[in-house]
């Protein structure tokens, strides 16, 4: 599970700009799947044939990052951003482009830190003019954030966890299932961040009987944190709703049964903000009864998310046990 967790987290890859990580990820369930389709969304479809009904698991493997708006004469790139990510984040942040370039935040002077905004910042890569900037650096190109993963005792801090821990845990369950009872569809969907949109076509063509989203949610035990009854290693949370959705009342059940039954510790997610590919799944033609599995996160959209090392194992232990039931 590290070793996936660092190659998954530490490839590129922006809504819109998945080409990377799905690579990395192709490449990884190659070996376990029946079938393997790229749609023109770009999301990476992976089927486990089975003699039941057909089941839909999402991840999302877009990370949100930042977009190129204009180089200016001395070099300074000038962005906006790719989904939430806040300004005062990106303060003393490093990004890296998808050829590699790496560049560092910069921001104007500012009175008073309640001006920063979003457009006072800017990226240097270290070039000394326009010319040389557009070397490397063009118009509309998009960097993620540039951050190791770390291991900090059972907890592993790095970026995009949100969504890659998610994408980690439907790889092993894909390595690790043997006998299935539905017919698995494992989808890697694509611009989650900017509005669920991969999960959307994919949910059309797939036309899932019953789907669950693999997301992160927020947690609610750090000091003076989110009022949120989700902490971190207490076992992946059954989302109840968020934003996007209310989860249907048998896929809800069906996940906590499916806990208690196999002694699976279990939390609940009542989400107040922020949605998750159930939301664009669970409209889908007359509507797939849906549901998520959510795996508590901190600090989620920073370049530090942190998830749990038991909770990760407790999820595909969760979706092992309810494909093979
Ligand atoms: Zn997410």
């Amino acid at each position: 599970m590290k070793d996936l967790l660092k190659n998954l987290t530490e490839s590129y890859g922006p809504s819109g700009n998945e080409e990377k990580i799905r690579n990395v990820i192709k490449e990884l369930v190659e070996p376990y799947s029946d079938e393997i389709k790229i749609d023109a969304m770009g999301n990476l479809i992976v089927r486990k044939k089975g003699p039941g009904k057909k089941l839909m698991f999402a991840a999302h493997m877009d990370e949100i990052g930042l977009i190129v708006t204009n180089i200016d004469e001395k070099g300074f790139i000038r962005f906006s951003n790719i989904g939430g990510v806040s300004p005062y984040v990106l303060l003393g942040e490093r990004v890296i482009f998808e050829n590699g370039t790496v560049g560092v935040i910069g921001v104007e002077k500012l009175e008073d830190i309640k001006e920063l905004k979003m457009k006072k910042l800017f990226i240097d890569i270290g070039a000394s003019s326009k010319e040389e900037a557009m070397e490397k650096v063009k118009i509309g190109d998009m960097a993620t954030y540039y951050r190791e993963c770390t291991f900090l005792g059972k907890s592993i801090s790095a970026k995009s966890l949100d969504d890659r821990a998610g994408c980690a845990v439907l790889i092993k369950a894909l390595k690790e299932v043997k006998n299935p009872k539905y017919d698995l569809y494992f989808v890697f969907t694509t611009q989650e961040e900017v509005g669920t949109r991969g999960a959307r076509t994919s949910a059309y063509a797939i036309e899932p009987d019953l789907a669950i989203a693999v997301d992160v949610t927020l947690c609610g035990d750090t000091p003076e944190g989110e009022k949120m009854a989700v902490e971190l290693g207490k076992g992946p949370a059954v989302k109840i709703k968020d934003m996007s959705v209310l989860s249907h009342p048998e896929v809800k059940q069906l996940l906590i049964d499916t806990a208690e039954k196999n002694k699976i510790p279990y939390q609940k997610e009542v989400l107040d903000m922020g949605g998750t590919d159930a939301g664009a799944i669970h409209l889908t033609k007359e509507g797939v009864p849906s549901g998520g599995i959510a795996i508590p996160t901190r600090y989620v959209h920073t370049p530090s998310e942190m998830v749990n090392l038991d909770d990760l194992e407790n999820t595909v232990k969760l979706i092992l046990a309810l494909i093979e039931q």
